[in-house]
């Protein structure tokens, strides 16, 4: 076999597939490693910035191979461009040829048993778009709801979807043409099964099942695994979780009506309870009159548990094909009640490694409880990384510390990861000449309550250097909306608030408006992927570390403190610094972007802290005064 630096080779195979490839040393280095680990059963963990080929220097090692290999990533994009571009791309310069599936989570494929049901159910779809669907379920060769031209609504959609806990399995008479386990079959025999990480953790929580045996593992986008990790094992009760649970029951059961009525009541309680404290996230010791109102819940379910064990067979509102495939049917319908209690049992007792939490919904101001460990590391260290010969994990931003010496701390230790070979991949961008950074003066302390009123001449001067094309980043909404209602009137390019449109729509707006400048938070830190000059410039108002009242944060600070850890040393700072990059990635995105960033927390000047969390940022070339900008944006 060909040493894998001639596959990256100038002449190599990857040069005469790909048109305008450039060798790059990172993208090398990274796949060596990776083919070094997959060979002597090593973990390896990569940090490669934007431009260095992340993917390939993956694809290339997992390829040559010929392992069964899993490649979990964070989001749709990268997975539709590992199938359709970048792995066609790799078999066909390396002519090897290779099966590739990718696979998605049950509730994304079209359920025939529940078509049938609901057509036989009604003459007429209760909505235009049940109707299309309707239509498209007729037509459809794969099930896969993305071939749907909208985003069906939840409720609706969740009429047709292939959910585990309406499916009878093999007792199914759609069962050999079922859509979502003809597509598992497929994974079975595939070389390359592409998943997304909520899939992915959520396989390992159910202890396997939803994804094939595999060799090896790929986690791209690995700054969010300890979040997904902890996802898939947060049991939730809510408004949510009990309407879907008394919804499938009526779709398979005849469920006497004084249950919905009596849930209601109880769902009404445990919501006004849970209003008694303040705050979008607390834990839920801090509201002792939640108390009664779980309980109140926990015995509605006892007698709709009772009510099943008693009716199972005779409230069934079709005829099953034999006995077997009734009590199928009642097991699921008993999961999903016995989950409920056993979400409230855990709330009510949690355990030396888990905590119980109060969340409320911004959109409906509608609460949950959830319950999860707050420490994913013993669970992902037995369940994957010792029992996985060699598990990659990469991603633009996941060093919390530019020396190769520890460089990944933070992510070892959230992930349990004890041995891995290590590399940040040298970038090929020229940071110091492509970007600048302005850090504001120490007296701009986001922490005093005057800080919107000095921030906002500094956002006009930093929109007028850039000619807007920019990001206006903020950590609160409080803090957006203060800061959106000084300057707005003040600013000569167009500006929207993140709100006005939904997400897709904004971002779509941003990319053709010319000089456009948008306002927003947290969730346009990371994923947005807009090259060249109309992004220009990213203002942040301040450090982005994790909200210490947060109930998740608060349990992880502690654990850490008890072993004798400074927890803002240790979660704080490398968090800060996670979610400062990503801010900082959405800026240099090729060889030809430019553009500033500025942060708008003095502190970062000022503190011990704040130089450490500079010094893991890309290299850009610092600047104290926004007049140094007139040069780099005329150049
Ligand atoms: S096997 Fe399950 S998911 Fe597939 S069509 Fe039948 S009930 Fe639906």
């Amino acid at each position: 076999m060909t040493a894998i630096d001639e596959v990256f080779a100038p002449g190599g195979p990857i040069e005469k597939s790909l048109a305008g490839f450039e060798a790059r040393p990172g993208q090398l280095q990274m796949a060596q490693l990776i083919e070094r680990g997959f060979l002597e059963g090593m973990h390896t963990i990569v940090e490669a910035g934007t431009g260095v080929g992340k993917s390939l220097a993956y694809l290339v090692p997992a390829l040559r191979s010929g392992k069964k290999i899993v490649i979990s990533t964070g989001t749709i994009a990268l997975q539709e461009q590992l199938y359709n571009k970048d792995i066609p791309l790799v078999t066909r310069a390396l002519d090897i040829p290779a099966r590739v599936t990718l696979l998605k989570g049950r509730n994304h494929y079209l359920c025939k048993q529940k078509l049938e049901n609901m057509r036989a159910d009604r003459l007429l779809a209760p909505s235009r778009t049940m109707q299309q669907m309707w239509e498209w379920g007729a037509r459809t060769q794969t099930g896969d709801r993305a071939e749907l031209p909208f985003l069906p609504a939840g409720d609706e959609w969740e009429q047709l979807d292939a959910d585990a806990d309406d499916c009878v399995g093999e007792y199914c008479e759609h069962f050999r043409e079922c859509f979502f386990f003809k597509k598992r079959d497929e994974a079975k025999f595939a070389d390359i099964v592409i998943v997304n990480h909520a899939l992915f953790f959520l396989d390992l929580a159910m202890g396997g099942g939803l994804l094939p045996p595999y060799d090896f593992v790929v986690l791209d986008e690995a700054h969010q695994c300890e979040r997904w990790a902890t996802a898939a094992l947060t049991a939730t009760l809510s408004r949510g979780t009990i309407g879907r649970m008394l919804r499938k029951l009526h779709r398979s059961y005849t469920v006497p009506g004084h249950f919905d009525a009596e849930f209601d009541r109880g769902l009404r309680g445990f919501e006004s309870a849970l209003a008694h404290v303040p705050g979008d996230r607390y834990p839920l010791h801090a509201n002792e009159s939640a108390w009664p109102a779980l309980e109140t819940l926990r015995d509605s379910l006892y007698k709709l548990e009772n009510w099943l064990y008693a009716n199972w067979h005779d409230a069934l509102k079709r005829k099953p094909q034999n006995d077997a495939e009734a009590e199928r049917r009642r097991d699921l319908a008993m999961r999903a009640i016995l989950a409920h209690q056993a979400t409230i049992e855990r709330a009510q007792a949690p355990s030396d490694t888990a905590i119980a939490w109060v969340e409320r919904a911004d959109a409906d101001s509608s609460y949950q409880l959830n319950s999860a460990p707050y420490d994913v590391s013993e669970y992902l260290r037995g369940m994957l990384f010792e029992r996985t010969q060699s598990v990659v994990l990469t991603s633009a931003t996941i060093a919390d510390n530019r020396s190769e010496d520890g460089a990944f701390e933070f992510l070892k230790r959230s992930l349990g990861i004890t041995e891995a070979q290590e590399l940040i991949a040298p970038s090929p961008f020229d940071y110091p000449s492509q970007a600048r950074l302005y850090v504001a003066p120490p007296e701009l302390n986001p922490k005093t309550p005057h800080f919107a009123k000095l921030a906002a001449p500094l956002i006009e001067e930093c929109l007028d250097r850039s000619r807007g094309r920019a990001f206006v980043l903020f950590t609160s909404h409080a803090r957006l909306r203060e800061v959106y209602a000084l300057v707005r009137e003040r600013i000569a390019f167009p500006v929207r608030l993140q709100g006005e449109l939904p997400r897709m729509h904004l971002l779509e707006w941003f990319r053709r408006t010319p000089n456009a400048v948008l306002f927003a938070t947290g969730t346009f830190w990371e994923g947005i992927d807009v090259v060249g000059e109309q992004l220009s410039c990213v203002i942040i108002d301040r450090l982005p570390f994790p909200s210490p009242a947060d109930p998740l944060v608060q349990a992880r600070i502690e654990a850490l403190e008890a072993r004798g850890l400074s927890g803002f040393d240790h979660y704080m700072i490398p968090s800060a610094i996670v979610r400062l990059k990503q801010g900082f990635g959405r800026l240099v995105r090729s060889k030809s972007d430019r553009g500033m960033v500025a942060l708008l927390d003095g502190r970062a000047a000022s503190s011990r802290y704040g130089s450490l969390i500079l010094r893991a940022l890309p290299p850009a070339t610092r600047i104290t005064h926004l007049d140094e900008l007139k040069e780099f944006f005329n150049a």
